[in-house]
Order: C-alpha cells, then structure tokens, then sequence
C-alpha cells in the first residue's frame, strides 16, 4: 500500500517517515527523522499536556526531558514554554468555573 507524503506534525518542515504514538499521551502524530532522532514531540501537545498535569514541576523526569529535547530541537525558549503552560492552565480553570457555574443554575 503507497502511503501519501504527509509533513512531519513536530516541525511541519520535514516530511514524516511514519505516524506513532506520543509518548505519555494517547496522540498519534507524523514524525520526520530528525525530530525522532532528537525526541522532539508536538508543541501545543507538551504545552497542554504540561497544563493538565499543573505545570512543569509536576510531571515527571520522562516527561521533562521530552520538552527539553524538544525545545532544545525546535529553538523555544523555557520563559515561553512555561508561559504557554500557565495561560493553557488559566483557560482550563476560566472552564472549570463556567462548568461550575452552570451546575449551580
Ligand atoms: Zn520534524
């Protein structure tokens, strides 16, 4: 089966070798070889992948290098990552309240 060129899901600059689960998370994606050499994953997938689990601090060693590795890949400074993380937390808990509050009609 021919499979047709798709771009790679991390930088969107490569073309993708194949499609493979996100480690930690249950996302597919299409990686090209050079983000896969480097462990480099989906950006808005760290930043809201990060947000869910309360931010940076909380999640675990695995967890951190992947965003090391792919800000390290993708030339993103920490500052903006961890900036990305809090506005993504503010919006979920601006949710939650919605939520809340319609409950409480
Ligand atoms: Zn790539």
């Amino acid at each position: 089966m021919k499979i047709p060129a798709m771009d790679c899901d991390v930088c969107g600059v490569e073309l993708a070798i194949g499609v493979a689960c996100v480690p930690y998370v249950p996302i597919s994606v299409a990686y090209g070889i050079d983000c896969l050499r480097a462990n480099a994953h989906p950006y808005w997938v760290l930043v809201a992948n990060t947000a869910a689990c309360d931010g940076f601090e909380y999640c675990d060693e695995g967890w951190q290098k992947m965003v090391f590795d792919t800000l390290n890949h993708l030339n993103i400074s920490f500052e903006k990552f961890t900036e990305d993380v809090r506005i993504e937390i503010e919006e979920f808990m601006k949710m939650e309240q919605t939520a809340l509050m319609m409950e409480g009609d």
